[in-house]
């Protein structure tokens, strides 16, 4: 899709000129007040701007002699808060937007294979305000999806839930980006949630917007202000090639060597995505020290080195066609004398797999 979108309201400016991936998950990624509710309700025509041009696949949405109106530029919207309708049940809700959907052309997720991803089955005679937050917003991702959207627009779905109901619903969507090829935009401030399901990145600050970019790419990027983050974390998508029962774990292959991860057993084609996170890698000159454990060490290459502050470095690495981060000191970086083209081993600790 390409935007082209300027806001202006009294001392707030939005100005976004890009084109965005038709497939996947984009995040736009940045604070509270930075535009992004404002970016997304433009997009989705629910406001409209003069001298904004959108256009989607082959269609034009906006442009000066032309606004779409939201119900036909076939949008799934979900908001922070959703908004069901309280006088009829879960069931009702699905099928009112489900109703809307069969006059549309487009491929539509059946009924029941949305109630499935969503886990609502016990939940369909339910009225919205006997629910949680957390089934509320299970029921509004299924109602945006039951509209059979081309486009999901999430504005922070996850934002007001605990760990528990938000891992449930994470998971949920990495089923949605699996099982349909709709396109997803998903809003957050939260870059643990961003780093489970991204493919690309919008950071957006004060109104100011980069340009997408993949998003390992965008975090492994040094200019960028992803790979300074103390919670910096590369995702890697890998699968498996071995469960071991006693243990539940699974290995998996990792650029150039091999990782024990929890859970399993997953097929050779099951896709996973291996969160890095890049303070939790020790790093080693010598193979596999006596007395450790070799099942998380992967050899590596220093790509490049580069100081965060005064005693933090970040070093990136590669293994195979395998990049990621690792978060350490100016004393480590001495002590083992890193820099870039020397072989390493990189003790990943704690990556999990999703
Ligand atoms: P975000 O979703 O990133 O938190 P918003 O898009 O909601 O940011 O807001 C962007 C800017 O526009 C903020 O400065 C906010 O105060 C302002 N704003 C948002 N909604 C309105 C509104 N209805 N009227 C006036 N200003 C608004
Ligand atoms: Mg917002």
């Amino acid at each position: 899709m390409k935007l082209d979108i300027h806001v202006q309201r009294g001392a707030f400016r939005l100005d976004v000129s890009d084109a965005w991936p038709e497939h996947g998950v984009t995040a736009l990624f940045g604070p509270s007040g930075a535009g992004k509710t404002t970016l997304l309700r433009a997009l989705a025509g629910l406001e409209t701007h003069p001298g904004c041009h959108i256009t989607f696949g082959e269609e034009t949405w906006q442009a000066p002699d032309l606004v779409v109106p939201p119900h036909r530029r076939g949008v799934g919207f979900v908001f922070q808060d959703p908004a069901l309708f309280p006088h009829l049940s879960v069931r009702q809700n699905l099928a009112y937007a489900g109703k809307r959907a069969a006059m549309k052309r487009h491929r539509i997720p059946d009924l029941p294979d949305i109630t499935r991803v969503m886990e609502l089955d016990a939940l369909l005679d339910r009225r919205p305000d006997s629910l949680s937050g957390g089934e509320r917003q299970r029921v509004a991702i299924a109602r945006a999806l039951a509209s059979a959207p081309r486009l999901l627009l999430l504005d922070e779905p996850l934002a007001s839930l605990d760990t528990e109901r938000k891992e449930r619903i994470l998971s949920q969507l990495m089923q949605i980006r699996r099982e349909w090829d709709i396109p997803i935009v998903l809003v957050s401030h939260d870059l643990a949630d961003v780093v489970r399901l991204t493919d690309h990145i919008v950071l957006i600050d004060e109104g100011c917007a980069s340009r997408c970019a993949p998003f390992a790419r965008a975090m492994t990027d040094f200019t960028g202000p992803l790979a300074h983050r103390a919670d910096a974390a590369v995702p890697v998508d890998v699968t498996a090639d071995a469960h071991d029962a006693e243990t539940d774990m699974s290995r998996v292959r990792l650029g150039d060597g091999h990782i024990w991860v929890p859970g399993g057993p997953y097929g050779p084609d099951y896709p996973l995505r291996l969160v890095v996170h890049a303070d939790r890698i020790m790093l080693a000159r010598a193979p596999v020290p006596p007395g450790t454990d070799g099942g998380i060490v992967v050899p590596c290459t220093v790509r490049d080195v580069v100081a965060s502050g005064v005693s933090t470095m970040i070093i990136a690495l590669r293994s195979g066609s395998a990049e990621f981060l690792a978060r350490t000191t100016r004393r480590t970086v001495s002590a083992l004398q890193l820099e870039p083209g020397l072989a390493v081993f990189a003790h990943i600790l704690g990556a999990v797999v999703h």
